[in-house]
């Protein structure tokens, strides 16, 4: 491991250099403060709010956020992106590409590991060629979560509290100065004509293993199943229960899906001029939660329930996409369960089949035996 080290003073030069070659986003604090209160609970005070946005300066930058209300995903996958224009009936098309060299700083290790699984899912097959645009000319600075960042994460369960294989440029926090690995050579490319900068010493790696390692006590595991054991669960979960009940309170907002760092399903919508031969085409998130979201021709829709909509977006998250990229679909970043108004949550869904599974299991032995 090649580790350098950088005084936290030196962050507002750093960020002033790469703001002079680089879209610089960062996670900083929502205008407005939001009051959030769960339900029947008067005590809580007003919680701050984070997102990811264009940093004005370093002051901006909150690299000790618990997490943002939406994922990095929005800057490879805006809510609404033109993809191109179109004239002469269609037959001039002007494709809309964003190449901004751009820095995302700040990332936690659980966003940094969906964004992977997103690298997976627009590169294969047909690329998407939008988001593989943006993807190549961003460099990610990931850093390392040494707290919780709220209770309904879960992160060190699926396994992401950690930094995956790849990486750009990895930020560890030892007190008044960072660690600074270096994982490409996009990561590398930042650090050029920074002054403040030193390779490690010892000493440095001593204190980078002690914070490394006292972040492992503070990381509960929440879910009663191992991580290897979800696609089963899953696969024979199907027809329990637990869907319809869980059907009956939701919504379908789409609220869950919006806030997810996985979730990447879309629409694609054309706005046309007046003239009727020339115009834009859309690209706009869209949601599996959505009542028409299963609608085909004829008129059938192959969701046609809450539940059975609730349901494949837990099987999206925990086996579908693993079957797929061999990566974990949910990265136990905990915003969905934050944002539903009526408190459904991967901890309690997974923890209520496992404990279902293990029921079953024990009367089954009880028979037998
Ligand atoms: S689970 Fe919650 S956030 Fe998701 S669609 Fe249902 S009510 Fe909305
Ligand atoms: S399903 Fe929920 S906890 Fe899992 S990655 Fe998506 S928002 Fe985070």
């Amino acid at each position: 491991m090649n580790l350098q080290v950088l005084p936290k003073g030196a962050l507002v030069e750093w960020i002033e250099l790469l703001s002079a070659r680089y879209r610089v986003i960062g996670p900083k604090r929502k205008q407005e403060v939001v009051q959030q209160q769960p339900a029947g609970d008067t005590q809580q005070p007003p919680r701050e709010q984070y997102i990811f946005g264009e940093l004005q300066g370093a002051h901006e930058l909150e690299l000790s956020y618990p997490s943002t209300i939406l994922p990095p995903k929005k800057v490879f996958l805006p809510q609404k992106e033109e993809l191109f224009s179109f004239k002469d009936n269609g037959h001039q098309v002007d494709l809309q590409l964003d190449e901004r060299r751009t820095v995302i700083f700040g990332i936690h290790t659980c966003d940094l590991h969906a964004v992977l699984l997103l690298d997976q899912a627009f590169s294969q097959g047909a690329a998407d060629q939008h988001y593989m645009a943006r993807r190549a000319n961003t460099t990610l600075v990931s850093i390392e979560c040494l707290e919780p960042c709220s209770e309904n994460a879960f992160c060190k369960d699926m396994g992401t509290w950690i930094m995956p294989e790849t990486f750009d440029l990895h930020l560890t926090d030892l007190g008044h100065e960072y660690a600074l690995e270096i994982g490409s050579a996009k990561g590398s490319e930042l650090l050029q004509n920074l002054t403040n900068i030193r390779t490690a010493t010892e000493t440095d790696y001593w204190r980078f293993n002690q914070v490394i390692s006292a972040k492992w006590a503070r990381f509960p595991y929440r879910l009663e199943a191992d991580l290897s054991e979800l696609p089963s669960l899953l696969a024979i979960s199907y027809r329990s229960q637990v869907w319809e009940e869980l059907g009956q309170q939701c919504l379908g907002c789409g609220t869950c899906t919006a806030v997810c760092p996985t979730c990447y399903c879309f629409d694609v919508v054309d706005e046309v001029n007046f003239d009727l031969t020339s115009g834009k085409r859309f690209r706009v998130w869209d949601s599996c939660q959505f009542g028409q979201f299963a609608s085909v021709a004829g008129g059938h829709d192959f969701r046609n329930s809450r539940a059975a909509r609730l349901r494949h977006r837990f099987y999206h998250k925990f086996k579908y996409q693993s079957d797929s990229f061999g990566l974990a679909g949910c990265v136990g970043c905990g915003r969905c369960a934050e944002a539903c108004l009526v408190n459904i949550k991967p901890i309690d869904v997974i923890n209520k089949l496992h404990r279902k599974r293990v029921a079953v299991s024990g009367k089954r032995q009880e028979v037998m035996g």
